[in-house]
C-alpha cells in the first residue's frame, strides 16, 4: 500500500490518522443504520445526532457562553466576508478592518461593496511582515475585523485588540482550536473547516445573539444569519458530511485533553522548528517579526523543497503570492511530523552548509 507523507499542506490539511480510520469503518454502514453517513436523510434522527454533537463537543472545547449561536454554513471563509457585513452593516454604516494580510484585504474588499470598511491599521508597508500595534478606532464603528492567524504570511495575533463596545469580529479559519480563547470577548467569530476543524464544505460561524436580533431582515434568505439560527443551520440540505468528519476531529481533541494540551503542543512544535530556523539564519531566514510569528503557519525562505518531498514531506510550497517555503503545523500534524522535518532542516544545512 502506498504510504501517508508527512502533509505540511496549508489548507485542506492533514487530519488525524485515527478520524480517517473511524470514518473508513463507518462508511458503507452508519451506526447499524444500513447506509453511510452521507446517504443518510438530514431531517434522520440519526443525523440530527451527530449534528448536535458536533454542536456540543464545538461548545464545550470553546467554552462559549449560552448568549452565541453556533451555526454550520457553506460557502467557506470567504463567504462570511461578504455575511458579516451584509448583515451587520447597512448604508451609511461603517465598519473598522485591520489589514494583515490578502485574507483582511478581500474582507474589506466585500465590506466596501456593501458599505464601507475604513482601514483601522495595516502592516501592508511592510509586506505584512508584523501585527499592526497601533490602530485608529472608531467608537462608532459596527464591529472591528481581525484575521487572528495570517496563513499566507505567517503571523499571528498573540493579544487581540481591546475594542470596548465594539463587537470584535476575528476570521479564525487558521487558528480556531489551537489554542484557547475567551470567546465572550468576540462579537463573531468564523472558520471554514479545512484547516483545524476537518475537512472543506463547512464554515462555523459563532455569533453573539444580539447581533443576529440587530442584523439586517432585507436581505436574501440564505444570507441572513437569523434564518440558519431559526433552522439549527438545517434551514438547507448542511454539508452532511463534512459536519460528521468534523464532529470526529472535534472528539480528537477532546480526547487529546483539549485546547490547553493542543496549545502546549502546538507552540512546542513552533518552537521546535523557530529553534532551528533561528540557528541557522543564514539557510532558513523567516519573514516575519519574531514577536507575532504564528505558531500555526511558518514561513522560511530557502527553496528545499525538491529535497523535502524526496525525503517524504509534502505541502511546503509557500503561497503563490509570496513565494519560499511554508510549514503549516496545524493541531493534526503531530509533535513527531515536525521532528522529522526539523531533523530534514539540520541535515540540510549541515550539508549545503
Ligand atoms: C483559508 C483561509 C480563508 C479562505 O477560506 P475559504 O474557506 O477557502 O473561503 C480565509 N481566511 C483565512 C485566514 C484562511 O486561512
Amino acid at each position: 500500500m502506498a504510504k501517508r507523507i508527512w502533509n505540511f499542506n496549508p489548507g485542506p490539511a492533514t487530519l488525524p490518522l485515527s478520524v480517517l480510520e473511524k470514518a473508513r469503518t463507518d462508511l458503507p454502514i452508519y451506526n447499524n443504520t444500513g447506509m453511510a453517513v452521507m446517504e443518510l436523510s438530514h431531517r434522520s434522527d440519526d443525523y440530527a445526532k451527530i449534528h448536535s454533537e458536533a454542536k456540543s463537543l464545538l461548545k464545550n472545547l470553546l467554552n462559549i457562553p449560552d448568549n452565541y449561536y453556533i451555526l454550520f454554513l457553506q460557502g467557506g471563509a470567504s463567504l462570511q466576508f461578504a455575511m458579516i457585513p451584509l448583515n451587520l452593516l447597512s448604508p451609511g454604516s461603517f465598519a473598522d478592518y485591520i489589514i494583515t494580510g490578502s485574507w483582511s484585504k478581500k474582507a474589506i474588499t466585500e465590506a466596501n461593496i456593501i458599505a464601507e470598511g475604513k482601514v483601522a491599521g495595516t502592516s501592508e508597508d511592510k509586506n505584512f511582515s508584523y501585527i499592526p500595534k497601533d490602530f485608529d478606532l472608531h467608537a462608532e464603528a459596527k464591529y472591528l475585523h481581525i484575521t487572528s492567524n495570517n496563513t499566507i504570511a505567517g503571523t499571528q495575533w498573540h493579544t487581540y485588540p481591546d475594542t470596548e463596545n465594539v463587537p470584535l469580529v476575528a476570521d479564525m479559519s487558521s487558528d480556531i482550536l489551537s489554542r484557547k480563547v475567551d470567546v465572550s470577548k468576540f462579537g463573531l467569530i468564523y472558520a471554514g473547516a479545512q484547516k483545524n476543524l476537518g475537512p472543506a464544505g463547512v464554515t462555523v460561524v459563532i455569533i453573539r445573539k444580539d447581533l443576529v436580533e440587530k442584523a439586517r431582515k432585507d436581505i436574501p434568505t440564505l444570507l441572513k444569519y437569523e434564518t440558519h439560527v431559526n433552522k439549527d443551520s438545517t434551514f438547507n440540505t448542511p454539508p452532511t458530511y463534512s459536519i460528521y468528519l468534523m464532529k470526529l476531529v472535534l472528539e480528537w481533541v477532546k480526547d487529546q485533553g483539549g485546547l490547553e494540551k493542543m496549545e502546549q503542543v502546538n507552540r512546542k512544535k513552533a518552537d521546535t522548528l523557530y529553534t532551528t530556523m533561528d540557528k541557522y539564519s543564514d539557510f532558513f531566514k523567516g519573514a516575519v517579526e519574531k514577536e507575532d510569528r504564528s505558531l500555526m503557519n511558518i514561513e522560511l525562505e530557502k527553496k528545499f523543497i525538491a529535497e523535502a518531498v524526496q525525503a517524504g514531506f509534502g505541502g511546503l510550497k509557500g503561497h503563490r503570492s509570496v513565494g519560499g517555503v511554508r510549514v503549516s503545523i496545524y493541531n493534526a500534524m503531530s509533535l513527531q511530523g515536525v521532528e522529522e522535518l526539523n531533523k530534514f532542516m539540520i541535515n540540510f544545512v549541515m550539508k549545503n552548509g
